[in-house]
């Protein structure tokens, strides 16, 4: 038990750290929950996205853009270790404006950015500069903002492969084995309580989305998230027509085009999907390229974001408990790079990098919130 770290989560987060702990030498079990859990990680956009990110805090963007940099190494060893191509690419990305209203704003968090130390690779384009990479913009599309360090890839077999890479690197996975109770042990570490029976370790770390909330408390973590719902809209394949991931729309491999990413707060815990949000997206969608007009819808889902309260991602040891962690972010896509990489060795050996010194649970007591 002695250099166990029990990992609560099997979804993006969870397997990121897990990975990260295993290669800096941790022996590693993850506990999950079952197929019906809520699962931010299978239900979201495949965004490595890093523009717009961190406006008021210069540590999120540089978080953002260290995770995006790691991602091209990350995607490769994925693949060389699984045979699984998890589809990553980095064109560049457009953050699409309809009207002056949205330029202007876009464009203020733009200046924002590049007034912060270390700047920023974005960019404001019109709408001729648009048209030369995007022939089939529409006429209501007034101009964009641009980033290179922008990207996807696909998050089915991004956690696909994460969980075959887990497997050959030696991690216990323990499927529809959730953790009930957490209890800290006198003389140090941890007893993770399941249906199944008991796990001792080291180590815990709470990576379990929304569900952090209620086991953060069992380990005196305050962990404040709370469910932010996205509908995604998935038409037919269709002819190339769209070789830039933008922040509401992106055409996949097989051509089919993915629109929508609603942001909707105050809905409980429903992953209902609903006409009136879809239609809406679908609405924006035909602005942005008309010729979508013609293109069938042949899917849509909901799932819910893991959102932290003021959007920033939380990671912290727990004071009472030392050696009980938590890691959560509402943008575990983009993320998952610098979580195997550098947030999950770490705690593999039971410290927080320094970089993540602005992300602890301290500024929900020290400052207003800042927004993401
Ligand atoms: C519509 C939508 C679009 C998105 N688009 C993007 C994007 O383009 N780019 C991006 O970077 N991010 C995006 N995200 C966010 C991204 O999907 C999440 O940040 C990420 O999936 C969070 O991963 P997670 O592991 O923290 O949570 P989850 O995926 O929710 O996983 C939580 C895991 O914990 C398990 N669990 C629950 N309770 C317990 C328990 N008691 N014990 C053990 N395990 C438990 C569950 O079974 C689950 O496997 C999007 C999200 C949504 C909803």
């Amino acid at each position: 038990m002695s250099n166990r770290c029990i990992v609560l989560g099997g979804g993006l987060v969870g397997m990121a750290v897990a990975l990260g702990a295993a290669a800096a030498g941790a022996e590693v079990v993850v506990l999950d929950d079952g197929d019906l859990a809520l699962r931010a990680s299978r239900g979201n956009a495949g965004l490595i996205w890093v523009q717009g990110k961190g406006d008021h805090l210069a540590a999120y963007a540089g978080w953002t853009r260290q995770s995006a940099a790691l991602w091209p190494q990350f995607a490769a060893s994925l693949l060389q270790q699984t045979g699984i191509d998890v589809e990553y690419r980095r064109p560049g990305g457009f953050h699409l404006c309809l009207g002056e209203r949205e330029l202007e704003a876009r464009a203020a968090i733009c200046a924002a950015l590049a007034a912060q130390p270390g700047g920023t690779a974005m960019r404001m384009v019109d709408h001729a500069t648009l048209r030369q990479h995007i022939p089939l913009i529409g006429e209501a599309v007034r101009g964009a903002s641009w980033s290179p360090e922008d990207g996807y890839a696909n998050p089915l077999t991004l956690l696909h492969a994460m969980h075959a890479a887990a497997r050959l690197a030696g991690i216990v996975y323990r499927p529809a084995e959730p953790a009930r109770h957490i209890q800290p042990l006198a003389d140090g570490g941890f007893r993770v309580d399941t249906d199944a029976g008991q796990w001792t370790g080291a180590r815990v770390v709470l990576a379990a989305g929304l569900a952090n909330a209620t086991l953060g408390p069992m380990v005196g973590l305050e962990v404040p998230v709370k469910p932010v719902r996205g509908q995604i809209v998935v038409t037919e394949r269709l002819p190339r027509f769209l070789d830039y991931p933008t922040s509401t729309i992106r055409q996949n491999a097989n051509g089919s085009v993915m629109f929508g990413n609603s942001v909707e707060r105050d809905i409980g815990f429903s992953t209902a999907t609903s006409i009136s949000v879809t239609g809406r997206h679908a609405a924006r969608a035909m602005l942005e390229f008309p010729h979508l007009a013609q293109a069938r819808v042949v899917r849509s889902w909901s799932a819910l974001r893991v959102m932290p309260r003021d959007e920033l991602p939380i990671y912290q040891e727990s004071a009472r408990h030392p050696g009980a962690f938590v890691a959560t972010c509402h943008s575990g896509v983009t993320l998952a790079a610098v979580h195997a990489r550098v947030l999950g060795p770490a705690l593999g050996t039971g410290t927080l990098p320094p970089d993540c010194a602005a992300f602890t649970t301290e500024r929900f007591h020290a400052a207003p919130d800042h927004a993401a």
